[in-house]
């Protein structure tokens, strides 16, 4: 397991784009990303946002960048869509609200955040054409499929359909059936001036997923969690994420006083000693985890992790591909 901690504490916001090999090409653009994240999320902090909005911001500038599997540069399923999957949680009530499957909306975090107050928490999760349709009443836009259809994921799309069906046709279901292993995931967590906490995570999902395939991104427990003790948001391989409901996991290894880097590597580490991946390998994956004082973390399994963070207390925003030394 790689980690990080972030200098200081106090007011923080952390931001991820992905636990992955990420190719070298596409760091840049990674890190360009996350710069601009942790740049809205830090002037909304220091300007006294909740934490919960902080965080809906920065994943919706995650979403809208194009270089992550979110939003415009989402992956796409069998059938060549964008079927995009959201959730976020307010550590200081509870209230959480999520979409899923969903593939009219350009940014799915903001449905799941109108979601978490219009929903009164007799709805908090809304799956595919149920969300567009709340959307549409919340007045919200909608755009066609194509719009959320990247050149380079068309591209992708196009050489993992003619893999899949030059290897085994009937086995093109199973992700990672082409042999890339992919996670491009966004997600942020926020200590906000108040000391209330927040987490917010956004995806597209794996390569080339069955249509209606949702892993742990938009559901609590999973793929986020905040309480008023500690904020997580994961990425990785969603069906072992989901498994063994990471975020809360390492939330709750905060409350009962570990500090949040151990917390993050113990996750980790247990996921992958818990849950084989079909190679027969341990599951990999990453997380973002930030306490109430504002000590954040953040520790990944997979080769690289792309991540940023800002404390108050320590002033400059940092920007790191963090990457785990081979063995
Ligand atoms: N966890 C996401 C999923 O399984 C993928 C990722 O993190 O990139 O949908």
């Amino acid at each position: 397991v790689a980690s990080h901690r972030l200098p200081g504490a106090g007011p923080a916001v952390v931001v991820h784009g992905g636990a992955w090999d990420i190719p070298d090409e596409a760091l840049q653009a990674h890190r360009e990303g996350l710069r601009r994240a942790v740049g809205v999320g830090r002037r909304l902090v220091e300007r006294g946002t909740r934490a919960l909005d902080v965080a809906t911001e920065a994943v919706a500038v995650l979403e809208g960048h194009g270089a992550f599997d979110a939003g415009c540069g989402a992956m796409l399923n069998q059938d060549g869509e964008a079927e995009l999957d959201a959730g976020l949680m307010d550590g200081a009530s509870g209230d959480y609200g999520s979409v899923m499957a969903v593939r009219r909306l350009p940014e799915p975090v903001r449905v799941a955040r109108r979601l978490l107050d219009a929903g009164k928490g007799r709805v908090r999760m809304l799956a595919a054409t149920g969300a567009e349709r709340f959307a549409e009443a919340q007045g919200m836009p909608l755009v066609d499929n194509d719009a959320l259809v990247s050149a380079r994921e068309r591209r992708r799309y196009e050489r993992l359909r003619s893999e899949a069906e030059a290897r085994h046709p009937s086995a093109s279901f199973l992700p990672g059936a082409s042999g890339e292993r992919l996670g491009d995931t966004v997600g942020c967590v926020v200590r906000d001036a108040d000391g209330h906490l927040a987490a917010a995570t956004s995806t597209g999902g794996t390569p080339f997923k069955p249509p209606g395939r949702v892993g742990d991104s938009p559901l609590p427990g999973a793929g986020f969690y905040a309480s008023p003790r500690a904020a997580a948001g994961a990425t990785g391989w969603g069906e072992a994420i989901a498994g063994v409901v990471l975020s809360r996991e390492a939330v709750a290894a905060v409350e009962s006083g570990t500090d949040v880097e151990t917390a993050a590597r113990h996750g980790l580490a247990a996921m992958h000693e818990r849950v084989a991946s079909p190679d027969g390998k341990g599951a990999t994956g990453g997380l973002i985890l930030a306490d109430a004082a504002g000590r954040a973390a953040w520790a990944h399994t997979t080769p690289r992790m792309a991540a940023a963070g800002w404390s108050a207390d320590a002033g400059a925003p940092w920007v790191e591909i963090g990457e785990r030394s081979a063995g």
